[in-house]
């Protein structure tokens, strides 16, 4: 069974025209998962609804509590990417699970999103990997403590 937690991020945003800004949305997760057929179990919990530029030190905590009182041993993290590195450091020793942090620059509601890969390949890195904390995305795995968003390229490197 693989554990989904969702906490926003720009992958569940949606745009409001009426004020011309984005919020977060309900997690499109369940419905991804659903239309993409998986045949694995999986449980979408939400955590938070936050812009990761605002999540704070108490999030990360409620965020670690949650992934270590999980009963599954595969947890992946919906996850806004500006802050994405930093809360994987938060999760970074916890040793007995594999934990994979993924999100999107483009919110899974438009049609050009970067969204539904993402989820695939962090879905088959969460599937797969031995237990460990990794940011996955845009095709690429990152160790925890090991990768930084570069803001400029909008994409994840190692660093
Ligand atoms: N500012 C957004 C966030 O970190 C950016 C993103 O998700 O891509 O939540």
């Amino acid at each position: 069974m693989i554990q989904v937690f969702t906490t926003g991020g720009t992958i569940d945003k949606l745009y409001y025209d009426a004020n011309s800004e984005f919020e977060i949305g309900d997690s499109l997760l369940p419905e991804l998962l659903k239309e993409a057929n998986v045949s694995g179990e999986f449980l979408v919990t939400g955590l938070l609804r936050k812009d990761s530029l605002e999540i704070t030190d108490n999030d990360r905590s409620l965020i670690r509590e949650a992934v270590i009182e999980s009963r599954a041993d595969r947890i992946l993290i919906t996850h806004g990417t500006d802050t994405m590195p930093d809360t994987a450091a938060v999760l970074a020793d916890i040793k007995d699970k594999t934990i994979v942090l993924f999100g999107s620059m483009q919110p899974a509601r438009m049609r050009r999103s970067d969204a539904v890969f993402n989820l695939g390949f962090a879905w088959a890195v969460a599937s797969t990997k031995e237990p460990g904390v990794y940011v996955a995305m845009n095709g690429e795995v990152f160790e925890a403590g090991a990768v930084r968003k570069n803001l400029k390229a909008q994409r994840f490197e190692r660093s």
